[in-house]
């Protein structure tokens, strides 16, 4: 798909903006990232990669796409679509930036925009990164927009350029989220509850740990509101191993229990997510 150039994206070398020459985005002192074929670029600075190919492999990331698309976790894509809803109808013009912080394959934002008002979806730029590249790669191929491979650490994106900021299942930079988030923006935190998965989870662990403390968000983001949202799924045995690979649980477990949950033909099991809005406190 095209490759759209957000006005907010920055240089990862030295944060000034970007522009299109050609088949490349350059930087006033030089930097050039090509845009490739696919219509992602990579602005993952020198100091943001740990290892040659960071991120979910290939493998996880084709899990992933087959689990997300038989569409098991649509209920949580259908309260991204709401809380997105939700946040518009509070602005009443101009652009409004999506931002998936961690995207994966683009599943959820995709499902927002799509399933967006004709007028909304028009003033919406979506936005997306993950420290992946063939999860980005994979968002590309899924719809238009402005994706790229970068981490939280180092988000390339001006200040106060994101309205709404997703972090679906991610690992939360606040620092960074804080800086780029507009002043009216909102930060959405879904992170597991503590049922979530507990079927798989007692087969996988011989101990549960209650995963009740929760850190907490420190004086810089404000709760506005949170969500639980809990179902059934049942799951057959590929499903399920779509679901051990694309989670950290498959590296987590022995063989000999991975083999456990998948002798299963069909496995039911709980979905428990928690869904935070959050607003940036002001610090005295
Ligand atoms: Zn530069």
């Amino acid at each position: 798909m095209t490759f759209v150039l957000h006005p907010a994206l920055r240089c990862p070398v030295d944060a000034v903006p970007l522009v299109m020459d050609e088949l490349s985005l350059v930087c006033e002192h030089g930097h050039r990232f090509d845009v490739a074929r696919q219509g992602y670029v990579n602005l993952l600075g020198p100091k943001d990669k740990r290892s040659k190919d960071p991120g979910d492999s290939k493998e996880m990331v084709s899990a992933r796409a087959a689990f997300l698309n038989a569409d098991f976790y649509q209920p949580l894509a259908d309260a991204c679509l709401d809380i997105t809803l939700g946040y518009c109808s509070t602005v009443a013009e101009g652009r409004i930036t999506l931002l998936d912080a961690g995207c994966g394959d683009g599943y959820y934002l995709h499902h927002v925009q799509k399933n967006l008002p004709n007028d909304l979806r028009n003033r919406t730029s979506l936005v997306g990164f993950d420290i992946s590249k063939w999860a980005v790669q994979q968002c590309a191929r899924r719809c238009d927009g402005t994706w790229f491979v970068g981490s939280n650490r180092n988000i390339p994106m001006a200040d106060a350029s994101a309205n709404l900021l997703f972090d679906v299942f991610g690992f939360p930079d606040y620092a960074s989220f804080r800086r780029i988030l507009a002043p009216n923006g909102r930060l959405v935190r879904v992170t597991p509850g503590d049922r979530h998965l507990i079927q798989l989870r007692e087969i996988i662990y011989p101990n549960i740990k209650p995963r009740s403390e929760r850190a907490p968000y420190q004086e810089t983001f404000n709760v506005v509101s949170e969500k639980h949202i809990t179902y059934e799924m049942s799951l057959g045995t590929e499903e399920l191993k779509s679901l051990l690979l694309m989670t950290p649980h498959m590296f987590r477990s022995t063989p000999e229990r991975r083999q456990q949950a998948l002798s299963k033909d069909q496995l039911t099991l709980t979905v428990d997510v928690i869904f935070e809005e959050l607003e940036t406190a002001t610090i005295e």
